[in-house]
């Protein structure tokens, strides 16, 4: 069985599946990798100490001072500990010659503060729990409520495979139960602003065998598309409201013939379309899979991989609006493009997904975090003008130039549980035997 993020069910429909194992013991990865283990994950916890991540868990565990309120800027400041969390699960699956003992502490501490912030019915989201409780499940837009849950499934997910522990699996299962019960046909009918919780559900209905999860994700999928977003409401700053297609409420999946919105919100969304896809065979939704990555890698796709061209709303742009000094590219995007490329991949069997993978890896990926794992890029423009400062982005301060953290830190974590679990987008197997997708020095095995 696969220990990555992808671990197929016995009688899912797919051409390929995961490597049972995957090492990667040399060359230009390995290094990046290195770097990673060595220096970005380890430094996560004080980064997200600093941050108030940490002070709101504990805040929301009644372990911190009342007074002391929801710490940062965004109401989904949860998720950038819930993804350490997958990426150091990652890491400690990974072994290596380092001696894992102080990562695994650390991993434990974070699960610790995680588990005991959940509330008794099983909700966790801080931003709620230490403000009104009566916003709880009403503010779908811009909450992030499914977006944190689903980044709690998954580290859970990556936890439970790395150590085999059930602890932080508990939690999300409790989590996802809540969801279960809350939305779905004839209770809360609506989708989450920021899609995530689609792909989280499918995994976590792989781990656990629970179909439930496999529903809602699911219905989760069909339910966008028909308008309990709608156009929104304005998110506070100035301009206009941000309009359906900015989380993918305009059209259904499966009608949709375009990439469109915000580009992290649409390709997390078609990652989780192509787990559903590939649990329950469904032809309609895979051929509107297979359109819409036609669509982005024809029409919108820069040289390097990187999509979203557009500063305004971190969205995709028209057909070949493409701007090299001017293309916004965020690096969560690359990172999704990738996480839906390679469900595609294994979805077809055709090569042509883990081509436009290795290109993102290699350059709008790669350009995410520097050479030393200390500084990170939000936004990879294809050309920087040396001394040039006014590419900054004015509404976010996102500079051209790599910075230790963000205040919205999406992107570090990203990068960081993407290549803790590289390995696992490296090869595959089927019936005839094991294909290599990327370039990279090791071991891989298929089969069983
Ligand atoms: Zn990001």
């Amino acid at each position: 069985m696969s220990t990555g993020p992808i671990r197929l069910s016995q009688g899912a429909h797919t051409a390929l599946r995961p490597a049972t194992a995957a090492r990667i013991t040399g060359g230009f990865w390995a290094a990046r990798r290195r770097v990673n283990a060595e220096v970005s994950v380890p430094q996560g916890p004080d980064r997200l100490e600093r941050a108030g991540n940490l002070a709101n868990l504990r805040a929301a565990a009644g372990a911190a001072p009342a007074q002391s309120g929801f710490r940062g800027d965004f109401p989904f400041q949860d998720s950038d500990v819930h993804k350490w969390l997958e990426a150091a699960s990652w890491q400690l699956a990974d072994g290596g010659e380092r001696p894992a003992e102080e990562l695994a502490r650390q991993v434990e501490r974070l699960a610790g503060l995680v588990t005991a912030a959940q509330a008794e019915d099983g909700y966790l989201q801080t931003h709620y729990q230490l403000g009104p409780d009566a916003r709880r499940w009403a503010e779908p837009h811009w909450g992030h409520e499914l977006y944190c849950a689903g980044h709690l499934l998954q580290a859970a997910v990556a936890h439970h495979r790395a150590t085999g522990a059930d602890g932080l699996l508990d939690v999300a299962v409790r989590c996802a139960d809540l969801v279960d019960a809350t939305f779905g046909p004839g209770r809360n009918e609506t989708v989450c602003g920021h899609p995530e919780i689609e792909t989280a559900l499918v995994e976590l209905y792989r781990e656990t065998g629970e179909r439930r999860y496999l529903d809602l994700a699911g219905y989760f999928v069909d339910r966008r598309g028909q308008g309990s977003l709608g156009d929104g409401p304005a998110d506070g700053s100035p301009g206009p409201r941000p309009g359906a297609a900015y989380w993918q409420d305009h059209i259904p999946v499966r009608e949709a013939t375009a990439v469109a919105g915000h580009a992290v919100r649409q390709l997390y969304l078609l990652a989780g379309a192509a787990d559903v896809a590939a649990e329950t065979g469904d032809a309609g939704l895979r051929d509107a899979l297979v359109r819409l990555w036609e669509d982005m890698t024809t029409t919108k796709t820069h040289l390097t991989g990187g999509v979203g061209s557009r500063h305004e709303l971190e969205s995709f742009g028209d057909a070949y609006e493409l701007p090299p000094d001017r293309a916004y590219a965020e690096t969560c995007a690359a990172i999704a493009a990738i996480h839906f490329g390679w469900r595609m991949a294994l979805l077809t069997g055709e090569s042509r997904y883990s081509d436009l993978v290795e290109r993102t890896l290699f350059n709008g990926f790669a350009s995410g975090v520097s050479i030393d794992g200390e500084r990170w890029l939000y936004v990879n423009p294809l050309q920087v003008r040396q001394d040039d400062d006014s590419r900054k982005d004015a509404t976010s301060g996102r500079s051209a130039h790599r910075t230790p953290w963000f205040r919205c830190a999406c992107c570090p974590p990203n990068v960081m549980r993407l290549l803790a679990s590289l390995p696992h987008y490296m090869a595959s197997g089927d019936a005839q035997g094991l294909q290599l997708h990327q370039y990279a020095s090791g071991s891989y095995e298929a089969g069983g």
